[in-house]
């Protein structure tokens, strides 16, 4: 492994590698609203060497293919996660007036979210580390990807959902054999639920903003968009925003390949919330809070835990983050289906709202890519 150390997001100091640290000892808890996570260092002049050779012997499509820059020891492909497609979406771009529009199709992946890059990642640290119990609060996609992935790992998944999961979802992990907690309460209470139970059990938490090694497995995506345009890094890359770890953990992908010289710029990230549910934009944009019922499910979340790792990446990227109403996703849903073939969540569709909403903003030249994050179409 190339890891060099461990670093707290809060208060920067470093801890050695150890797959059980999760929140900064320093810190603690670090208080409710930020919590004191960890961020993974590696040795990024070997890295860059063993990476690169690594990329050049295609090592498959697997995700082992960016093992030198992974929390393990060595890839197991659980199931056959990422790997998937960059769809240039012409007749979308041609409509709104871009000359290039890629929709990187995350509901390829096994269980059908981009989730699952984080998942094949925790499953083998997991397995790698002895550890037979994990579990995880969702609002069904992490839960989901945590029940498929331990069926086929052998591991006993213990997850959390919010009490009003839809009977699809409870099917799907009832069928991959998980323990299902139903929450009396909506994802953030599930999410404390299962802190509180699984730490009291000794289970090994899935939770993104607890784990600091998912975010690693989440990165992947970012790799791969980077790989599939020949390092040529894209101008913008735009994904829904729920606790903040996925957009961060693609603007932390870039940096990386930036710092190991493969890419020599990195992409503005653009990050997309429910107007009616908007934390964060509310928090880094000025916009006035709203804490509503959305039908984006996915991004449902009134206390975002990645706050500061997405705070640093915007920042780093010069990106921002934007709000979209409902009824505009559930346009940008139907447009995706209709002049992209592609059948996305509630959720994953705000992404292509917030781009309609900014057209003005832009050029059309811009080299564009949207995270199609998932596809699991029977949100709340
Ligand atoms: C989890 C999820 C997101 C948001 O990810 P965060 O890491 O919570 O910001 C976006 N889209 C889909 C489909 C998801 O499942
Ligand atoms: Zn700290």
């Amino acid at each position: 492994m190339n890891i060099s150390h461990l670093q707290c997001l809060k208060c920067g100091a470093q801890e050695p590698f150890n797959f059980d640290l999760n929140l900064c000892p320093r810190c603690g808890i670090g208080g409710e609203d930020d919590p004191s996570i960890l961020d993974v260092h590696y040795h990024y002049d070997k890295a860059a060497i063993e990476f690169k050779a690594s990329i050049e012997k295609q090592n498959g499509n697997s995700l082992a293919r960016f093992l030198p820059l992974l929390p393990l020891k060595t890839f197991i492909d659980v199931l056959p996660t990422g790997n998937t497609s960059l769809v240039p979406a012409a007749q979308l771009g041609f409509d709104l007036g871009f000359k290039n529009l890629w929709l990187k199709d995350e509901t390829r992946n096994p269980t059908r979210s981009l989730k699952d890059r984080a998942t094949a990642v925790f499953v083998g640290m997991a397995v790698e580390n002895g550890l037979p119990e994990v579990y995880c609060s969702s609002a069904g996609n992490a839960a989901i990807s945590l029940a498929g992935y331990s069926a086929l790992a052998g591991l006993k998944a213990q997850v959390f959902v919010p009490n009003n999961v839809s009977k699809t979802r409870l099917d799907w992990l009832n069928r991959y054999g998980a323990n299902v907690h139903v929450s009396s309460g909506n994802y953030d209470q599930a999410f404390a639920e299962s802190e509180e139970i699984g730490k009291t059990k000794g289970w090994y938490s899935r939770n993104c903003a607890y784990n600091p090694y998912l975010v690693e497995g989440k990165k992947t995506v970012a790799f791969e968009i980077a790989q599939q345009l020949n390092f040529d890094a894209p101008d913008v890359v735009m994904a829904p925003v729920g606790d903040g770890c996925t957009l961060a953990a693609i603007g932390k992908g870039f940096r990386e390949l930036r710092q190991i010289g493969l890419i020599d710029r990195i992409p503005k990230l653009i990050g997309v919330q429910a107007a009616r549910l908007n934390p964060l934009v509310s928090r880094f944009e000025g916009e006035a809070l709203k804490l509503e019922q959305t039908k984006a499910s996915s991004i449902a979340v009134r206390k975002p835990r990645n706050a500061l790792r997405l705070a640093r990446e915007l920042q780093e990227s010069k990106g921002m983050l934007v709000s979209v109403d409902d009824e505009e996703m559930l346009v940008a849903q139907k447009e995706l289906a209709q002049k992209a073939g592609l059948i996305a969540e509630v959720t994953s569709a705000a992404s292509l709202a917030a781009l309609k909403k900014l057209a003005n903003k832009f050029t059309g030249e811009e080299r564009i890519v949207i995270v199609v994050t998932g596809g699991r179409t029977d949100e709340a």
